[in-house]
């Protein structure tokens, strides 16, 4: 063994102790005649002392940093102790070092506050990696998923691999792909989801499957969103939503319980996705905090301002304790909704001074009682600040949901150390694509209507109001996981099929051995997939996946440190009968 302990492990009760340490430099401090070395590992950071003899030994033989050494010498009580590292009343004193390997002079500091930048560091991923930050967020991803093992194992659920090169699994994104050599012509697809898979389990009757794996998805990279990445997936047969949702809340709980120290003793809230829309503009609200939309449409229209006359859609939220915001801050706003990512044309306020008096944009087509109105809807207070937006429905909605996150972040709302997990239920069975112009699945095709609502699968005019078991968790504004129920009869698939544009010649090409498997005693079942990436991320209190990533893409879905994707010999693509487009 090169090490007899690690650098992050010596005490006082070691004093007197002989030890071999082995790591990487992290800085060298030469004082007169002798040197002072930080030796560091992945268990963190143990001071050497070198004296005379050895000092003069380094006049011969500099050491830089990130030069590996093993050094051999006895563990001795520091005069300095220093009480911010674990190690910090102790140090070596080296009686001999031996230098296992040199390094260049990295081209950041390998230190919690580098000076590297972010590209820099990605294509150093190797050296980024030695940091402590860096590594305790790996440290956390591996504990996270030790703590969901542990769950899972001791439910019954049994890890079971999938294959990777597969044929596309619709889920809504573009699928990456991959030619076939010994099949010219022929390509596979990187999966998606295990979806199919896990439900073909369920019908071989492995009826607790879950998998820590990779998925592939080749969309435009929305900021923080990584073209491969980890879910938590899961299935279950003889289950219905309630026993999924039970199954996994407590799975949520565990492991913020083993991570966090973080005990949840109420059930998560539940929401449906109406009153998601409805009451946060969204489908995965941040209910850290209340700022609810209002719907204010009937005390606006018809007082002769044109703009809430033809809105569809006029909401409110009360910004509450707001009422002293200045001008500026209310242009300021004002600009922030005007922004194109926004997209609204203006924003109208009405301030409830604590004096009782009312003050708005819309004096002019509002008397005190119109305004007073406003105030009642919002449930505000003198004090309060109600902002409100008026136009299309959708976009207004939308806007409204992004000032309403907005407000919560400037008021401090959005505390990354508070965690308010919730399940939203009742989605949307279908969407319609306006584009394409045709009912999509809001999950995915393999999703199951409300039972109660199965006859609407006969009425595409109805589509629109079939809702399915699908559900989302949803924690802190971000959604961290998703299923539903499954289709389990072929018949119910073909319609579904059918409802989605598909012909039945299609759908057998595509899903023909869904469909056959159907046909052999499939179980009811169910499923969930957590985003085990940004899971991670929210508990480390980070808002970025890739930080918690050993080696990720950038936002252009290159990895710098390899320079991939690149392009590949001619021999290659001769072999795949590939030629390429100039
Ligand atoms: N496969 C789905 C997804 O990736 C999750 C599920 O339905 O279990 O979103």
């Amino acid at each position: 063994m090169y090490r007899s302990h690690t650098c992050g492990e010596l005490r006082m009760e070691h004093a007197g102790q002989p030890v071999t340490l082995a790591g990487w430099v992290q800085t060298v401090r030469k004082f007169g005649s002798i040197t002072f070395i930080d030796l560091r590992d992945r268990y963190g950071i143990t001071q050497l002392l070198l004296g005379e003899s050895l000092n003069a030994l380094l006049d011969q033989q500099p050491l830089g940093r990130e030069f590996v050494l093993q050094v051999k010498g006895t563990v001795t009580e520091r005069t300095n102790k220093n009480p911010n590292i674990p190690t910090g009343d102790v140090e070596i004193t080296v009686s001999e070092f031996t230098v296992l390997n040199g390094s260049k002079t990295p081209p950041f500091t390998i230190q919690d506050d580098t000076d590297g930048g972010d590209e820099l560091r990605m294509k150093y991923r190797y050296l980024d990696l030695r940091r402590n930050l860096v590594k305790q967020n790996l440290t956390l991803r591996y504990r996270v998923n030790r703590s969901v093992r542990n769950f899972l194992d001791s439910r019954g659920f049994m890890d079971i691999e999938t294959p990777y090169l597969i044929k596309s699994t619709p889920e809504g994104a573009r699928d990456f792909v991959v030619p076939s050599r010994m099949n010219p012509n022929q390509f596979y697809a990187l999966p998606q989801s295990p979806q199919t898979f896990k439900q073909l389990l369920m019908v071989s009757g492995y009826d607790r499957y879950y998998q820590i794996v990779k998925c592939f998805r080749d969309e435009d990279l929305r900021a923080d969103r990584q073209p491969e990445f980890t879910q938590i997936d899961c299935e279950m047969s003889f289950v219905e939503q309630e026993d999924i949702l039970n199954t996994f809340e407590e799975m949520t709980k565990h492991v913020f319980r083993e991570i966090k120290g973080i005990e949840f003793n109420e059930p998560f809230p539940r929401m449906t996705w109406d009153d998601a829309m409805k009451f946060y503009g969204n489908d995965k609200p941040d209910i850290r905090f209340e700022m609810k939309l209002t719907d204010l449409g009937e005390a606006a229209r018809g007082n002769g301002f044109k703009i809430f006359d033809e809105a569809e859609l006029v909401v409110g939220i009360n910004a509450a304790g707001c009422a002293e915001y200045t001008r500026k801050q209310l242009d300021e706003l004002t600009e922030w909704v005007k922004r194109p990512q926004i997209g609204m044309s203006g924003l109208i306020y009405v301030k409830y001074n604590t004096d009782g008096s009312l003050k708005s944009s819309v004096d002019k087509f509002f008397n005190e009682r119109g305004l007073q109105l406003f105030a009642e809807q919002c449930n505000a207070n003198p004090g309060d600040l109600i902002l409100i937006l008026a136009g299309k429905e959708e976009r207004t909605r939308k806007a409204m949901s992004e000032l309403r996150l907005e407000m919560g972040e400037r008021l401090g709302l959005r505390n990354n150390n508070e965690y308010k997990p919730l399940w939203v239920i009742d989605f949307p069975l279908f969407e319609y694509a306006e584009e394409e112009n045709r009912w999509v699945a809001r999950h995915h095709p393999f999703t199951a209507p409300k039972p109660e609502q199965l006859h609407l699968m006969d009425e595409p005019a109805k589509f629109g109001q079939i809702k399915a078991n699908a559900y989302d968790i949803v924690l802190n504004g971000t959604e961290i996981g998703g299923g539903s129920i499954r289709i389990f009869q072929k018949d119910l698939q073909e319609k579904m099929f059918g409802a989605l544009g598909m012909s039945k010649e299609e759908a057998q090409h595509k899903f023909g051995f869904l469909l056959g498997a159907f046909e052999y005693g499939a179980p009811p079942h169910g499923g969930i997939a957590f985003g085990f990436d940004r899971f991670c991320s929210l508990l480390g209190g980070s808002e970025t996946i890739r930080d918690f990533i050993a080696f990720p893409k950038n936002n252009s879905g290159r990895d710098v440190m390899l320079d991939a994707p690149s392009e590949i010999d001619q021999v290659q693509l001769d072999e795949l009968k590939l030629s390429l487009l100039k």
